[in-house]
């Protein structure tokens, strides 16, 4: 009955130690951060101050340090033991205050239904077995009128060369593994599965990285990165 997949879960425990480690493999996460923050905040009115968001699938803290240095007050949630002790630790080195729990969001949902002003969702839908049922979770914890931001990774030819050859084995910006192609989710799935969980979508955007420049952005393009924002009618 689990929506956890826990081979990938322990993917992220085993390199827990190097989340804030700016040159480790968590690199591509560090480097587009400024850039999602920026999204997400336009997006909400142009301030974060104390919104209550919850980040799922928040990792070592990246996104959910940077909102709570924001003003929001921030939970996050991950199947990581030992990823949310490394966010845990952070915050003595940070003055960051997050409330880090070990919880499935769709536990989450059953008891906290309406709760956040905003739900984000970043770079973890390609790694659980059933998206659909995270969308929904999401879906039911945000207040009516509330934000989701979800981002994942496009299934075509361009993303298989781009986020698993290149990334994982010419550039090797992640390790070989990381990503499972199949499980990449194209915007027309994602769009669906938002829709079923009543949100609507309010924008698109890809994030592109150029290896010349090794320059993150983002644009238009949403063939490989893409970052979504949706609303609760
Ligand atoms: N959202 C963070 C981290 C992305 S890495 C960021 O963008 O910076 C993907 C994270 O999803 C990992 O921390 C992994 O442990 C977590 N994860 C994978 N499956 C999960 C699930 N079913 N429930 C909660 N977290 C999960």
């Amino acid at each position: 009955m689990s929506n956890v997949d826990f081979d990938e879960v322990d993917k992220f425990a085993q390199l827990a130690s190097r989340w804030w480690d700016k040159n480790s493999e968590f690199k591509p996460l560090h480097d587009i951060n400024p850039l999602r923050l920026d999204y997400i905040k336009a997006h909400c009115n142009n301030t974060l101050v104390n919104k209550k968001i919850l980040d799922v699938g928040c990792g070592g803290g990246i996104l959910s340090e940077s909102m709570s240095a924001q003003g929001a007050q921030v939970t996050g949630i991950d199947m990581a033991e030992a990823g949310l002790e490394v966010a845990k630790l952070h915050l003595l080195e940070s003055g960051l205050e997050v409330d880090y729990q070990k919880i499935p969001v769709e536990e989450l949902a059953k008891t906290h239904g309406g709760q956040f002003d905003v739900v984000t969702c970043l770079e973890m839908l390609e790694h659980v077995p059933d998206p659909s049922s995270i969308i929904k979770a999401c879906a039911a914890l945000v207040k009516p009128g509330g934000q989701v931001f979800l981002s994942t990774i496009n299934r075509n030819t361009k993303s298989y060369i781009f986020a698993i050859i290149g990334a994982e084995y010419v550039l090797k910006l992640l390790p070989q593994g990381t990503h499972d192609w199949d499980k990449f989710i194209q915007p027309s799935e994602m769009d669906e599965y938002a829709r079923q969980a009543n949100l609507s979508l309010k924008g698109m955007i890809g994030m592109t990285y150029n290896p010349f420049t090794k320059v993150y952005k983002l644009e238009d393009d949403v063939s490989v990165n893409y970052l979504c924002h949706y609303n609760k009618g």
